[in-house]
């Protein structure tokens, strides 16, 4: 096992690995930005590096940066958390060339995966159910125009490199496929520098369900079961819950079955998450593999018992998986809601500053994964999220009515939160009734009268 891992993120997600390293007896390493220098998980670390200025290409986006204060620290592994460098294949060859162990799957996989075409070609191989689509990129219009002849409008067009909803335009007609394979390709190449585009049916109010994966070098592979975040604002994640409400015994065995089967097939190891969406008649599509930790990876700890970072740590250091497939049970109901520093008045606009009086929830069942406390402010620099209401109960019935009553307790005083929205949709009939799809919050709650 490692003596010291560098910690290549920042926030609750940095904070998340130090503890994980200080349970298993890890020196952690963090690295920040000058304008993080007071933060929890630069405080609780073994030792700390500045890697640069605010922005964060100019720090936690500085791949000399993070290697260098890897080699002065001593550390022998990396975990890249989330977003930053996380699904960067390059920062992932260069850990390992540098001879550090990546915490994460390989670059190989990651690449193949990462691409959203390619990792389409491997569902196909693992017989894992695709959206019905085009053929591999679209060359031009016209090839656009009769693959979408063939499927059936409405058509989405969609980034293969894509990323937050970008690069995704829905056609509904021969007219707007030209005007939508034009934007689709142009915003993609802005975003990503890769203007590849394919085309996929438009599955009506789909719910999105996803399944943890974990697999060690040896070729053992487990699914964690689901996770349901159909609520979502602009392809935003704004509650995660496991199990999914409505998914039928048969369902959840067949997409956790997929699942497994789809990361075996591209040689996946480590933590991974592979994203479907799923019909209103039950039948689940892939759309893509996340291959990192996720944010929203807290719910499915709760109900299978596993410690995903601390997995993921030591399946990094070569251990086998410490459990077979059937020794993994879910229990229990998880939910989980990101506390965003961002006003819901104002269209969800990002509102950081300085946190002047902060009180966190407790009581059992309750958990909040968070890097912010009073005095704490959160900068403009970053993602607005400050922290994570995580509650587990034996029913979701009685989830759903902790969450309230620890949203209602939560205070953050000096800045705007997601909080109260978040009550308003937890209270909602079809919430309670797990019907919700993930355009639902923009449809019903946000669309104006
Ligand atoms: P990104 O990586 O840009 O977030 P995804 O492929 O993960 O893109 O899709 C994001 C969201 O877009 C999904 O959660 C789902 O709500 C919606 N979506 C994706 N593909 C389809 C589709 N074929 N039909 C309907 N909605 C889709």
């Amino acid at each position: 096992m490692y003596n010291r891992i560098l910690i290549a993120n920042r926030g609750e997600i940095a904070l998340r690995i130090v503890r994980a390293c200080k349970e298993m007896g890890i020196e952690s390493v963090a690295v920040y930005s000058t304008a993080d220098r007071d933060s929890a998980h630069v405080r609780y670390a073994d030792q700390a590096y500045c890697i640069g200025p605010p922005k964060s290409v100019d720090s936690y986006l500085r791949i000399e940066h993070i290697i260098g204060a890897a080699e002065v620290s001593g550390a022998e592994a990396i975990h890249p958390g989330y977003g930053f460098l996380a699904e960067n294949a390059h920062f992932n060859e260069v850990v390992r060339s540098s001879n550090f162990d990546f915490i994460g799957p390989t670059p190989q996989a990651m690449q193949q995966l990462g691409d959203k075409n390619t990792a389409r070609a491997v569902a196909i191989r693992a017989k894992v159910p695709v959206v019905p689509g085009s053929d591999g990129l679209l060359v031009d219009e016209e090839h656009a125009i009769a693959a979408a002849k063939e499927i059936g409008y409405p058509v989405l067009i969609k980034a293969t490199a894509g990323g937050g909803g970008k690069g995704m335009r829905v056609a509904l007609n021969e007219q707007s496929i030209r005007t939508a394979f034009q934007q689709a390709q142009t915003e993609a190449q802005a975003a990503f520098g890769n203007g590849g585009v394919y085309l996929e049916k438009f599955v009506d109010k789909p719910r999105h369900v996803e399944v943890q994966v974990i697999a060690d070098l040896h070729g053992n592979v487990c699914h964690l079961y689901e996770r349901d975040c159909s609520v979502q604002r602009r392809h935003q994640k704004l509650i995660e819950e496991s199990p999914s409400p409505l998914l039928s015994q048969k369902t959840r065995t067949a997409i956790c079955e997929a699942a497994a089967r789809l990361v075996a097939e591209a040689d996946y190891q480590n933590a991974g998450t592979v994203e479907f969406i799923v019909d209103q008649q039950d039948n689940f599509y892939f759309i893509e593999v996340n291959a990192r930790i996720q944010v929203e990876h807290p719910v499915t700890e709760m109900v299978t018992g596993i410690d995903l970072i601390q997995s993921q740590i030591r399946v990094a250091a070569g251990e086998p998986l410490p459990f077979k497939q059937s020794d993994i049970q879910l229990r229990g109901a998880a939910m989980e809601c990101r506390i965003n520093a961002e006003d819901p008045s104002k269209n969800f606009q990002p509102c950081p500053g300085h946190i002047q009086k902060m009180f966190v929830p407790g009581g059992l069942g309750v958990r909040f994964d968070s890097h912010a406390q009073a005095g704490y402010t959160v900068p403009p620099y970053y993602d607005s999220m400050i922290g994570k209401l995580i509650v587990y109960k034996p029913t979701r019935e009685e989830a759903i009515a902790c969450m309230i009553r620890g949203l209602e307790e939560l205070r953050v005083e000096g800045i705007a939160t997601t909080a109260a929205f978040q009550i308003q949709v937890l209270k909602h009939p079809a919430f309670i009734a797990g019907t919700v799809d993930t355009k639902w919050v923009e449809r019903e709650l946000l669309a104006p009268s």
